[in-house]
């Protein structure tokens, strides 16, 4: 059953997948998997510029720690509920345990609306949930990350915090995932989510037996996710008919010039008065003429309402939960080929976990190796989903579920239980 929570909706996937498991393992297992291990709320009470002490609510969750230390983002938004971040937490277990790298799952939100923070309120802010969040942070039990609302310098800020309260000029080991190269961070970390999304794009259409070549391609949200994910699939010949953020959609059949709708939003903040293409509704675009159809914005945006009117024929999932599970449904019985979340822009953390590793070793790797990593790893992947969801019969969705909650399981077992 659809609903607006993205909760209810990860708990839903959650059901299926483990239905596929065909009992295999315990329901008490999966029982266990269902809930998340940790849930905090803290409650952070910087001083900002102008003076005043204001109160923000902040949340942590640790959904699953079998296959490692949990891993995921950090959600800034003035609407993000702790049910929210337990749906992404649970999310980043599937996803981490999907793309083959040693993490649970894990998240972070800071209820606040970044765009009304002055950079210096932004740094307060990030330092003071570090400082209140410093016993959940640490490279062997949760390690965070950009998510929406936060970006690189953040993460900066996150390990200058760490390493300033230990009266060191480092840390010893991963502590944040996303920083700044010079401190620690790695080449490609930054596009390494919208590379994904084009990577498995390109893989999907192959698989179709179309062309990512010319072909048109509709864009929705225009952050790091879908920026990215349009620069790289016209890098890859696509032609990228419409995009949209949260002032602005446009569409042109013709292709948009994406270079230029880059420094636009870079120096106007948004795409708001970007002058191409023609002015369309943001709930519209979803539905105009394309074959690929990138939701990189947010949750909930294809729902029963709209999938029956979805003209794509491949949707890659640059967000996270951008589709009910009815309508889920829907694309699959209209035989829309869809990528799910959790392998579409997992690019992100396989990325995440290059930089954990290289932190460790002290090395420093190349954006090269970073990008033919990445490759390798999301058309293996992509590979491996729908060869099972083909041998299994199951949706794509189901498939990568599958596989997920395989290897959680397995994890789980093999580590036995402690009293
Ligand atoms: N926030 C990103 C995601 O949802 C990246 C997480 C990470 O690298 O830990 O996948």
């Amino acid at each position: 059953m659809a609903t607006e929570s993205m909760l209810e909706n990860a708990r839903v996937n959650f059901d299926r997948a483990a239905a596929t498991l065909g009992g295999v393992y315990d329901a008490e297992l999966l029982r266990k998997l269902r809930f998340p291990k940790e849930r905090s709320e803290l409650r952070l009470t910087p001083q900002l510029s102008d003076g005043n002490v204001h109160v923000f609510t902040a949340y942590i969750v640790h959904h699953n720690n079998s296959l490692g230390p949990c891993k995921g983002g950090i959600r800034m938004s003035p609407s993000v509920t702790l049910d929210d971040i337990t749906a992404l937490a649970m999310e980043m277990t599937w996803k981490c345990a999907l793309i083959g790298v040693p993490f649970g799952g894990g998240k972070s939100g800071i209820v606040a609306d970044p765009r009304q923070l002055t950079p210096d309120d932004k740094q307060t802010l990030i330092r003071n949930f570090t400082r209140n969040a410093h016993r959940h942070i640490n490279p062997l039990v949760y390690i965070p990350a950009p998510d929406m609302g936060t970006n690189e310098q953040d993460m900066g800020h996150i390990k200058d915090t760490i390493a300033y309260s230990n009266g060191h000029a480092t840390t010893q080991g991963c502590y944040v995932t996303g920083k700044p190269v010079l401190l620690g961070g790695i080449p490609g970390r930054g596009k390494a989510t919208g590379r994904g999304v084009a990577i498995a794009s390109d893989a999907a259409m192959k698989h179709i037996g179309a062309d990512l070549k010319g072909a048109p391609v509709i864009v929705q949200g225009f952050g790091n996710v879908g920026a990215v994910t349009c620069a790289e699939l016209a890098a890859r010949g696509a032609r990228i008919v419409g995009v949209s953020d949260i002032a602005e959609a446009v569409y042109d059949e013709r292709g948009l010039d994406v270079d230029r709708l880059m420094a636009y939003a870079r120096s106007n903040g948004s795409l708001k008065g970007c002058g191409q293409g023609r002015v369309v509704s943001p709930e519209g675009l979803l539905e105009m003429a394309c074959v690929l159809l990138v939701p990189a914005a947010t949750g909930n945006q294809i729902t029963a309402e709209n999938a029956g009117k979805i003209q794509a024929r491949v949707v890659a999932e640059g967000a996270n939960g951008p589709t009910t599970p009815d309508a889920d449904a829907i694309l699959h019985k209209r035989n829309v080929f869809v990528i799910p979340d959790i392998l579409c822009n997992a690019g992100g953390v396989f990325v995440s976990y290059l930089e954990y590793t290289q932190e460790t070793q002290q090395e420093q790797m190349t954006e090269e190796d970073v990008k033919s990593r990445l490759e390798k790893r999301m058309r293996d992947k992509f590979k491996l989903v729908v060869g099972t969801a083909e041998k299994q019969r199951l949706s794509t969705r189901d498939a990568s579920m599958h596989l997920a909650l395989e290897s959680v399981c397995a994890a789980t077992v093999a580590r036995g239980n402690l009293p």
